[in-house]
């Protein structure tokens, strides 16, 4: 993956100090290549290496004190820039109702994503009311009435019986009903075809000018790969969208699809779908998605904060020790102390990758579990502290009475301290770091 690559060539360029033309050059087909595997369009990651071509080649890069580290930096600006930089929030109408209208092919996830964000609206103490405006398909209308019925919230559609509507009257009639029943935002779900086609198009087109929607938000399945940019394109062109929605990202798909559709569309990416479940569902982060992209979790912001807080030369000399595998307890506790001077330690576990499943540990970490082991620590001799292995039974027991501590406690800090410094290993042989080794666990 990319993070693997980049480190790797990393590696060889912090060793030169100075990055030459032809390094970043090297370093930008890694980036390339990895922008392409994610199903990034072509014309988008030439774009984007370009920029980050001029950006590398500047001051900023041959003033920094780790140029290599600022080619990152750079890399991760772009994306998060071509994302959309910051949040796009949802927009509301001044008078109630707010319409919604969603647009996208078939498949793409619309209905599921009404629902959604129907009620995640709702949570938000909104009056929502879901309209299905998709006749196309027999079955369409009773997929919105189940996902109604799932989340609690009303679903407006055609009278059973009435052969087959127009979804473009429903879709008129739907917003006079709710300004009489004072919903206040209402969901229009349309239909989608499997391909871009003109009926489509016009009928979207027809819809949106019935509603005059606040949003009209594009519906895409963050799989669909190299297609991403013409089915944006042909949406943006044909009915004119306000923002995107990805889907289906809990998926492998690494998100280029968001990459092409950000830049070719420059529309902001409002949401991201994640799942089937009705919450699986959240405001979309450029930030995240471009670590997502870079497939590095949020590691560029760890290095940052580490950088601000690690005296370099403490740093460096710690990366000797495990380049040589004499890492200590000594050291151990050398790691600890820069931790706390790290300032919170909860919100920067929370950045390291892998921690959107340790939040439930996350939430039990004791900080004074650190003050705990350094007492242990402290109370070892020199001799035990550069060379754990001796640690016996007798040393054990001498050491807890000493830091008013257990054997067991000792025993565990051991343990600790064994997957720590395997953990250091990882990381200088350019790994991403895991988390067990962080004392309160
Ligand atoms: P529509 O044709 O655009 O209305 O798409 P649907 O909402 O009917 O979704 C098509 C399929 O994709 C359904 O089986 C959904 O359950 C599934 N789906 C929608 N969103 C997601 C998502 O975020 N993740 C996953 N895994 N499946 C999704
Ligand atoms: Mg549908």
């Amino acid at each position: 993956n990319l993070s693997d690559r980049l480190i790797e060539t990393f590696k060889n360029l912090r060793s030169k100090g100075k990055l030459s033309p032809a390094d970043i050059d090297a370093t930008l087909r890694e980036i390339r290549r990895a922008l392409l595997e994610a199903d990034v369009a072509l014309d988008v990651v030439k774009n984007f290496t370009s920029s980050v071509r001029e950006r590398a080649l500047g001051d900023e890069v041959s003033k920094a004190l780790n140029p290599a580290q600022q080619v990152v930096q750079i890399v991760n600006e772009e994306l998060v820039k071509i994302l959309g930089g910051q949040q796009r929030k949802l927009s509301f109408a001044k008078t109630a109702p707010t319409v919604i209208m969603l647009a996208g092919l078939q498949g793409s996830g619309k209905t599921t994503l009404a629902g959604k964000l129907a009620k995640w609206l709702k949570d938000q103490g909104q009056t929502p009311i879901l309209v299905a405006a998709d006749l196309q398909r027999p079955n369409a209308v009773n997929q919105l009435q189940v996902v109604g019925e799932r989340i609690d919230v009303p679903v407006f559609a055609p009278e059973p019986g009435n052969g087959v509507g127009n979804p473009v009257n429903v879709a008129k009639d739907s917003i006079k009903h709710a300004k009489q029943k004072m919903f206040s935002v209402v969901i229009v779900d349309t239909a989608g075809r499997l391909g871009i086609d003109e009926e489509l198009m016009t009928q979207a087109k027809d819809i949106r000018k019935a509603v005059d929607p606040d949003e009209v938000l594009f519906v895409i399945d963050s799989m669909i790969g190299q297609d991403a940019v013409n089915v944006a394109k042909a949406f943006d062109d044909g009915v004119g969208i306000t923002g995107v929605v990805l889907t289906k990202l809990d998926g492998d798909a690494r998100g280029g699809a968001a990459l092409s559709v950000a830049s070719v569309t420059g529309k902001p990416i409002l949401f991201a779908s994640n799942g089937e479940a009705m919450d699986a569902f959240e405001p979309f982060y450029p930030d995240r998605m471009a670590s997502r992209i870079l497939d590095m979790g949020d590691v560029l912001t760890l290095i940052e904060q580490t950088q601000k807080n690690f005296d370099e030369t403490e740093a460096r000399a710690m990366a000797e020790k495990l380049a040589k595998e004499t890492f200590t307890l000594e050291d151990f506790l050398d790691q600890m102390q820069q931790l706390k001077k790290m300032g919170s330690l909860k919100s920067m576990l929370a950045m390291m990758p892998g921690a959107g499943q340790m939040r439930q540990q996350l939430e039990n970490f004791d900080e004074k579990e650190i003050d705990r082991t350094e007492a242990i620590i402290r109370s070892m001799t020199p001799a035990e502290r550069r060379q754990p292995k001796i640690l016996n039974g007798s040393r054990r027991s001498r050491i807890a009475k000493g830091s008013g501590m257990t054997v067991t406690d000792v025993n565990s800090l051991v343990n600790r301290f064994e997957q720590a410094a395997k953990m250091m290993k990882t990381v200088a042989k350019g790994g991403v770091p895991q988390m067990p080794g962080i004392p309160g666990m």
